[in-house]
């Protein structure tokens, strides 16, 4: 197991899920961990609680990542209290799925200013701590939608292709300092964002996973933790996709 001693990371939505699980993992493997939410204090304050009690460092932090001088303060606060800003993981992310045909521009809005706009946000406030540092581990949580596209998600797989375009280019801007920047690309995860998605189209998504399973958020936080140790130091630009060998 990569070890992330003396790492301070921030997971962007980690009240709950994956970021919940990522925060978790990144923590038991010694990294100290800023859990940020928007809204769930309470989740995040047991999250917190959570890796207290495994021995490990955290705290937690509100800031609407899609609002940039928020960003910033969640950055400035990890940096304050912990002392550096190593990894971020840019895990906070919305649905809200419709047709596109019945599909309103707030829908679209709302979905790219949290999930594309957000990771912009948090990685230009993270950037500047990283180049100083001359290390840094850049973490996107896409999704297979975006690489596949998933009817009724155009504005979600939209959402999820940018951030793919966005960490290729930003990881060749940043690799000589040395900086990286990868994408994990979760497919089926149970999660709360599946909460009022019909039943029928779960079943329809199961069926494209080879392994006809669903995943969990412990089947994605380890390779995030690798991607965020020394051990990943010289892979950046990739996405990988852990998917059950849906794409
Ligand atoms: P959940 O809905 O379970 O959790 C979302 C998290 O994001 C919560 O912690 C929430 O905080 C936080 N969040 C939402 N909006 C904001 C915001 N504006 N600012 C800060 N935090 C915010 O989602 P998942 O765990 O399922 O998803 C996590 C990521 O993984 C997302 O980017 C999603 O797109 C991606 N993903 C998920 C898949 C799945 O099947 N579950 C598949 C592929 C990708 P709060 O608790 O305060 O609301």
């Amino acid at each position: 197991m990569e070890r992330l001693d003396g790492r301070v990371a921030v997971v962007t939505g980690g009240s709950r899920g994956i970021g919940r699980g990522i925060a978790l993992e990144l923590a038991r493997r010694g990294a100290k961990v800023v859990v940020n939410y928007r809204k769930a204090a309470d989740a995040a304050q047991e999250v917190v609680q959570a890796i207290e009690a495994q021995g490990g460092e955290a705290r937690a932090f509100q800031a609407d990542v899609a609002d940039y001088d928020q960003a910033q303060a969640l950055m400035r606060f990890a940096k304050d209290t912990f002392g550096r800003l190593d990894i971020l993981v840019n895990n906070a992310g919305i649905t809200r799925d419709k047709l596109f045909m019945t599909m309103k521009p707030e829908d679209w809005e709302s979905v790219i200013r949290v999930n594309l706009f957000g990771t912009f946000n948090a990685s230009r406030a993270a950037i500047r701590y990283m180049i100083r540092q001359r290390y840094g581990r850049i973490i996107v949580i896409s999704s297979v939608a975006g690489i596949i596209g998933n009817a009724g998600q155009v504005n979600y797989s939209a959402s999820k292709a940018g951030q793919i375009g966005f960490a290729k280019a930003l990881a060749r801007e940043v690799a000589s300092r040395n900086v990286t920047v990868n994408v994990v690309a979760p497919g089926y995860i149970e999660t709360d964002i599946w909460e009022g998605v019909p039943e029928d189209v779960r079943e329809a998504i199961l069926n494209l996973i080879p392994m006809k399973r669903k995943g969990t958020p412990e089947d994605v936080a380890p390779l995030v933790a690798f991607l965020a140790s020394d051990a990943a130091s010289y892979i950046t630009g990739q996405v990988i996709a852990v998917d059950g060998g849906m794409t």
